[in-house]
C-alpha cells in the first residue's frame, strides 16, 4: 500500500494475491491501522500476497474470521506465522549476504 527502497507499509491480512488467487481478501480491513504492518523491504516481497491464515498447501487455519474487530492478540499472532513462514528464505538470503561480504573483504572492494 506504500513502500520505498527500503520500507514497506504493508497490509497484513491482504487484499489480493496469493491463495485464493483473485479473491479480494479482508475488504474490512483495507483502511485498518491494526492490519497495516511496516517490513523491510525483503520481508514484504517474500511475504507478498501470503495470507496468514492459511498453510502453505492452502488449507485453512483461520485466527481471524472476516468481520472480526483485528484485536492486538490476533495480530501478534499472524505476525507470529508471517515470521515463521518468511524465515527460512531470509536464512537463505543472510547466508548470501554473509558470501558476498567475504568475497567483498578478500578482495578489498
Ligand atoms: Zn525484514
Amino acid at each position: 500500500m506504500w513502500s520505498n527502497d527500503i520500507w514497506h507499509l504493508d497490509h497484513l491480512l491482504p487484499q489480493d494475491g496469493g491463495k485464493p488467487v483473485n479473491e479480494k481478501r479482508y475488504p474490512e480491513l483495507v483502511n485498518d491501522p491494526m492490519n497495516h504492518v511496516l517490513a523491510c523491504k525483503p520481508c514484504n516481497c517474500i511475504k507478498s500476497g501470503w495470507d496468514p491464515n492459511y498453510t502453505e498447501t492452502g488449507a485453512t487455519r483461520r485466527i481471524y474470521e472476516r468481520g472480526d474487530k483485528l484485536t492486538v492478540e490476533v495480530r501478534s499472532k499472524l505476525i507470529e506465522r508471517v515470521r515463521m513462514h518468511i524465515q527460512p528464505e531470509i536464512a537463505v538470503k543472510r547466508a548470501t549476504l554473509q558470501r558476498v561480504a567475504e568475497l567483498l573483504k578478500k578482495y578489498h572492494v
